[in-house]
């Protein structure tokens, strides 16, 4: 029998009744969830139920208090207990980097609507007066609004509250094809007869790369062998019992590397697996003996962090040990899940790969029923989208990464730190000359890219940190190079689509927010939600009549070409295709890019037969069908050179060469931060996206508003009537011997006002330079403003925009 639905749900665990209970409350009633055995008979049973909040992310922490807000709701309406313990959670740091981290996270907390607080050794002690002695401990930090659920019975809840709406659920029904239907939608062959719907949404856990596999998509998650033990009864809890005593946090300590929490009459146990004792679990498929139950324990992989915390804990040294949960959890490279569209295929959604299924049921159920719903969400996904990872992301590649990800769980990982599994997979011909030149590696969608360039005599080694290194001289001294002298940024890691036929011109206007270039120029352009937030931006080349090449970051390669892709007219016309593999690009810039690249190229190449936003397709030595853009991201006279990738040996070569007379300086990517900051040039991503709109962003006079419909367009128009409630600011900040990293607190009179969205050292200005999501009677310059780092309140300021070169006289020399 054939049955049918609007949207399918694949998966009872938490995460799929979160996404059936969040489609039912939006009203979506007719949906089914199928699950191949019974409800929560995959990860979700084995769960420890943990709740953290910590997590450096706007978007994250927010989504993360949705849960929260759910899952304490769940029981009051449907009368499904969760078991919610609000019991709160501690981390203990031993060393001064730890500390450095908890403190750089209270610069932030607030900002991000965490409730958080920093504790002395002695104020630790107090809440977790278990362990012996506070010797070795720094401080702590403390989230009062932690705690811990039975994922079971959450997930049960979840579908109660799906089923008493309508939605249906169906268990002993193995999804085992997927087959896209004409005109739209999926048909599903199942141990329980075949299902139709509209659109299909994958929450299979353990199963995600099994699940993909039916559908030829390679899911960047991997799942690791996690375990917790139980112990006996602890004396020491009935004790507190009997005082009246209050439930202890969470606690979590870099001593043991591991967890412990109270449950019932015992403590619940575990540390995080180093690397060398990490295993993968399905990594060529989920064993078909594979029945959900737990696996056999694994003691080594514990015994040195138990016997770390027995000696620090003596009621847990003197407990037995009553019981070990050991399973299977997904992981990803980041640590993040991989919420939203299935790249390259309509009505497909991914709710997989995800880690704390627990922590992030109900947000994500939340999150992804607006996006099915609404067409859109009101929150930023570019951390969870799954399109943030590319091909490069292979099951050789994710699974390295996934156990160096969770084999480092407990380290100290610093800001900027770059993680080397699977390195190098992407690189250009350049690479080996620029390693030879002190190139220090960081990774960009599989790529390497080089940060910044350790000078003779320096190691070329990253050094990463919470205060400045060596290392941060350098970066400033490259972007000082580029502002006085002339510098060469490898920038062929970019994404390059390239889009072209007879309807390439007029798609594109009606799909882009801006104004198309002229043949032979370049104009910034921007692709918006229909909310009026920002999707992404593209350097658009118009190379002829109906031939552009679209330029935009390197990590967004997958997700720019899909958006894009998703937006294509049905009536044919227009074809989309990824050139970033096959063009790479040189950037040479500063008010001495001129002179060099005379030296090599044959035009004329001063402002009269050269302007600004020009694009000439020229040869210049050996390197044919080369494209000079003049167009820069630093504020200062530049050229891009785009070329075919084989002639990148060659023309490298030509710009040392040339370079050596002119004073010119090898420039990584870190030094760009800064440079564009100096001119308040906002970044997709943090400073742009689905919650920081695009005339809050500032781009009002860039959009194209008079012209036709475009996404966005209705919202804008609403928008610029009542004006933007918020607004980008540049800030500027007397910061010293640290900088803002972003999503820091900004304060007016002590008071949280606003909120850092990036920010860096600018060696131009000495001092931070930085923007800022403020209200808009804040954002006037002159106003005064702080902002914290690690352990000072800095003074800040704002500023008119664009402080260095305001007029843009430096790009017109
Ligand atoms: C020991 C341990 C401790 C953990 N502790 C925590 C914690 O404290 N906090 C936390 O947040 N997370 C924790 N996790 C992780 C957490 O358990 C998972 O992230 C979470 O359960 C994932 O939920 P899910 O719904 O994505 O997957 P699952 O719970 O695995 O559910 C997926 C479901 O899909 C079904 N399915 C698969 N393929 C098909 C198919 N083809 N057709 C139909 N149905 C299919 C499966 O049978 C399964 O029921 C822990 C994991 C383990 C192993």
């Amino acid at each position: 029998m054939q049955r049918q639905a609007r949207v399918i749900v694949v998966g009872g665990g938490c995460v799929g009744a979160g996404i059936l209970y969040g489609l039912a409350r939006r009203g979506w009633s007719d949906c089914v969830l199928l699950e191949r055995s019974h409800i929560a008979s995959g990860s979700t049973r084995l769960a420890g139920g943990f709740i953290p909040t910590y997590v450096r992310s706007d978007a994250a922490s927010r989504l993360i208090n949705r849960t929260i807000g759910i899952y304490k709701g769940l029981e009051a309406e449907t009368g499904q207990a969760v078991g919610w313990h609000p019991c709160g959670q501690m981390r203990i740091a031993r060393q001064p980097g730890r500390l450095d981290e908890y403190r750089s996270y209270m610069n932030v907390a607030e900002a991000i609507g965490a409730e958080a607080r920093l504790l002395s050794a002695r104020e630790a002690l107090e809440l977790w007066p278990l362990i012996e002695s506070p010797e070795g401990i720094l401080g702590a930090l403390y989230h009062p609004g932690d705690g811990w659920v039975s994922p079971t019975d959450v997930t049960m809840a979840l579908l109660k509250g799906a089923r008493d709406r309508g939605a249906r659920v169906q268990e002993q029904a193995r999804v085992t094809g997927i087959s896209a239907r004409r005109g739209g939608g999926w048909t599903l062959a199942t141990t329980a007869g075949e299902w139709l719907c509209e659109q299909l949404v994958l929450a299979t856990g353990t199963y995600a790369r099994d699940t993909g596999a039916l559908l030829g998509l390679d899911l960047p998650c991997m799942p690791v062998v996690v375990q917790y033990w139980i112990t006996d009864a602890v004396p020491e809890l009935a004790a507190r019992r009997r005082q009246g005593l209050p439930e202890m946090p969470i606690m979590r300590d870099e001593h043991f590397l591991g967890y412990m929490r109270e449950e019932g009459d015992a403590l619940l146990f575990g540390t995080y697996e180093r690397p060398e004792d990490l295993q993968l679990f399905g990594r060529d498929g989920v064993p078909e003996s594979f029945t959900g139950e737990p696996l056999q324990p694994d003691l080594d992989a514990h015994a040195w962090g138990m016997e770390r915390a027995a000696g620090i804990i003596p009621a847990f040294a003197r407990a037995g040990i009553r019981s070990n949960v050991r399973g299977p959890m997904q992981m990803t490279a980041d640590g993040m899940p991989l919420v939203g569209p299935a790249w390259g295929r309509h009505g497909l959604w991914l709710a997989e790969g995800v880690p704390g299924g627990i922590l992030w049921g109900g947000a994500i159920g939340e999150v992804l029923s607006e996006w099915i719903v609404e067409g859109g969400t009101s929150i930023d996904m570019n951390e969870l989208d799954p399109r943030r990872f590319g091909a490069y992301a292979t099951k050789e590649w994710v699974a390295a990464k996934a156990v160096e990800l969770w084999g480092a769980h407990s380290d100290l990982i610093l800001p900027g730190q770059e993680l080397p599994a699977a390195r190098p997979a992407r690189t250009h011909p350049s690479y080996d000359r620029l390693a030879a030149l002190g190139a220090v590696w960081g990774a960009a969608n599989g790529w390497e890219v080089a940060s910044w360039y350790a000078p003779a005599g320096m190691a070329a080694v990253d050094q990463p940190g919470y205060r400045d290194t060596p290392a941060s001289r350098q970066v400033a001294a490259e972007a000082l190079a580029v502002r006085e002298g002339v510098g060469l940024v490898e920038a062929s890691a970019a994404t390059k689509l390239e889009v072209s036929g007879p309807g390439a011109a007029g798609w594109l206007d009606r799909v882009l927010a801006t104004r198309l270039p002229a043949v032979g120029t370049v104009a910034a352009g921007y692709l918006l939600f229909e909310n009026g937030g920002v999707r992404s931006a593209f350097a658009v080349h118009r190379l002829a009549e109906d031939l552009f090449t679209l330029v935009t970051g390197a990590r967004t390669e997958r997700l720019d070409h899909d958006v894009l892709w998703r937006l294509l007219p049905a009536e044919g016309g227009v074809s989309l295709r990824n050139v970033t593999m096959e063009r790479g690009c040189f950037a040479v810039t500063g008010p001495r890019a001129r002179e060099l690249l005379a030296a090599i190229v044959d035009a004329d190449l001063a402002s009269a037969a050269f302007p600004p936003g020009a694009v000439r397709t020229l040869a210049v030595g050996l390197a044919e069908d080369v494209r000079l853009a003049r167009t820069s991201s630093t504020g200062e006279l530049g050229w891009e050179l785009h070329h075919p990738i084989a002639c990148q040996l060659h023309l490298l070569d030509r710009i040392l060469a040339a370079g050596a007379r002119h004073g010119l300086r090898l420039v990584g990517q870190r030094a760009l931060n800064p440079l564009r900051l100096d001119k308040s040039y906002p970044a997709v991503g943090p400073d742009l996206n689905a919650g920081i709109g695009a005339l809050e962003g500032g781009l009002g006079p860039l959009l194209a508003l008079d012209k036709g419909p475009f996404p966005g367009r209705a919202a804008l128009l609403r928008l610029q009537a009542a004006g933007p409630a918020r607004r980008l600011a540049t800030l500027m900040i007397a910061t010293s011997g640290a900088s803002v990293l972003g999503h820091e607190g900004v304060y007016r009179d002590g008071r949280l006002a606003g909120r850092i969205t990036s920010g860096a050292f600018s060696p131009t200005f000495g001092a931070d330079v930085a923007l800022a999501l403020l209200p808009a009677d804040l954002a006037a310059p002159g106003t005064e403003l702080a902002v914290p780092v690690l352990d000072a309140l800095c003074a800040a300021r704002v500023v008119a925009d664009s402080p260095y070169d305001p007029q843009g006289l430096r790009l017109a020399l």
